[in-house]
């Protein structure tokens, strides 16, 4: 039986970065991730294009992974609203928030290239992959995991145990922690797409009754395309000719980027709210997807679990007991993650339930709301500030803090 300070099950986004950033705080850290790196099932770092807001970007810097990911990653300048066949945009522009941007958008894949590296060439930190976490037991000191690697079994011992398996989380569920779900019904398409005009850091959102039709600006001439449909009309978009594809996204977007030129390879994400009722236990945290998985509407998802890793590493770098587990220390951090969690499930669960209404009447009262947001510079340094993802108290990285141990 192997042993180690902190054990973190699942080597996706979360984990990965929850990793880097405990590194610097010198415990002996463990990632057990099943699917290897760098192949094409990767579920984590996939073509996906990321948008990271502001605060999630210094967090990055803040645990040394913003200086290799900067190169692969484009300024996000000026944020469009609008919603589908109805009038009234809001235009949020960074140079108005005295920013040269509001964040960056990075594609997943190139995200897990510079992580795994980072990981691979890190004293502290060791990768067991392909690795899957087969059992959890809870008892005393210490967190017990059952690990099958390649047909041979063995177990791990942590004072702290991390959950970042995903939204159908083992470790939590083989705890009996229970997780709310609720099916939207719809299905997000992902690609890459080439329009006739560069983007010139652009970013759009249309808001349509089956989700978000997003447009981010990516590298090169490309932007990344998020086209959230409902659930039955997914296969047919998938199947498409590429041109028949481009001119049915061309009919919901319309031509400020003039004509789609180009596509590259589309995916489908069933989407979904999956929520965990706790996001602490004994010797036990739960960290990204496995304690929320969000609708992409307003790409909150990894920007949130960001800040959940923000304030686990500076919570741990704080204490003064030597015990990565200890109950205190991990109450803090869901005292204190608790009220941004909330705000950020509700906002981006509420968006979307908002959208998909089908009464004239609650149409209504969102152009209404966009009008107000166009027109109300307060509100939209609001919508502008949490686009940021700066809300509540704000952990250190995210104000550009490096974490020293206390
Ligand atoms: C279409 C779409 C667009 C999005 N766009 C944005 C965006 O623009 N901005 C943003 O902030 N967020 C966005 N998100 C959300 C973002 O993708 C998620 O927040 C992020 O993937 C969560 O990462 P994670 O590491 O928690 O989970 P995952 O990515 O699911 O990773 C979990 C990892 O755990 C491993 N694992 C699972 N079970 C085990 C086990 N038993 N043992 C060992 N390992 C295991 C898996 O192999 C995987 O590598 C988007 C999501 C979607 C669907």
């Amino acid at each position: 039986m192997r042993g180690c300070d902190i054990a973190i099950v699942g080597g996706g986004l979360a984990g990965a970065s929850l990793a880097t950033a405990l590194a610097p705080l010198g415990y002996d850290i463990c990632i057990i991730e099943a699917v290897e790196f760098k192949t094409d099932g990767q579920p984590s770092y996939d073509d996906r294009t990321l948008a990271l807001s502001h605060s999630s970007c210094q967090i990055l810097r803040g645990i040394g992974l913003w200086e290799s990911l900067e190169a692969d990653a484009t300024a996000i300048r000026k944020i469009t609203v609008t919603e589908f066949e109805r009038p009234g945009q809001v235009v949020l522009d960074a140079v108005d928030m005295g920013l040269s941007e509001f964040g960056h958008v990075v594609e997943a894949r190139r995200f897990g290239a510079h992580v795994t590296r980072i990981l691979s060439n890190t004293n502290n930190i060791r990768v067991l992959c392909p690795a899957r976490v087969m059992g959890v037991e809870t008892a005393g000191q210490k967190n017990t995991l059952q690990i099958e690697s390649e047909g041979v079994e063995d177990k791990l011992t942590a004072s702290l145990v991390v959950a970042a398996d995903g939204a159908n989380s083992f470790v939590r569920t083989h705890l009996g922690i229970a997780g709310q779900s609720h099916d939207y019904g719809q299905t997000a398409i992902i690609c890459n797409i080439t329009p006739e005009f560069t983007h010139d850091g652009r970013a759009f959102e249309c808001l349509t009754t089956t989700g978000p039709f997003a447009v981010l600006p990516h590298t090169g001439k490309r932007c990344g395309l998020v086209w959230s449909v409902a659930s039955d009309q997914a296969e047919h978009l998938l199947g498409l000719e590429d041109e028949e594809f481009m001119k049915n996204a061309q009919d919901r977007f319309g031509s400020c980027l003039g004509a789609f030129k180009k596509v590259g390879k589309r995916t489908a994400y069933p989407l979904r709210l999956v929520r965990s009722i706790e996001d602490i236990g004994q010797r036990l945290v739960i960290l990204g997807n496995a304690a929320h998985a969000i609708h992409p509407v307003g790409a909150q998802g990894f920007n949130l679990a960001l800040r959940d890793v923000a304030v686990l590493a500076e919570v741990l770098a704080d204490d003064e007991h030597g015990d990565p587990g200890n109950a205190g220390l991990l109450h803090q951090y869901s005292h204190w993650r608790g009220p941004d969690q909330d705000k950020t499930i509700r906002y981006s669960d509420g968006l979307t339930r908002l959208f998909s209404h089908p009464s004239a009447l609650v149409a209504g009262f969102r152009s209404t709301g966009l009008l107000a947001h166009a027109l109300i510079p307060g509100l939209r340094r609001r919508l502008a500030i949490n686009a940021m993802g700066y809300r509540g108290r704000i952990p250190r990285l995210a104000l550009g803090e490096r974490l020293v141990i206390a």
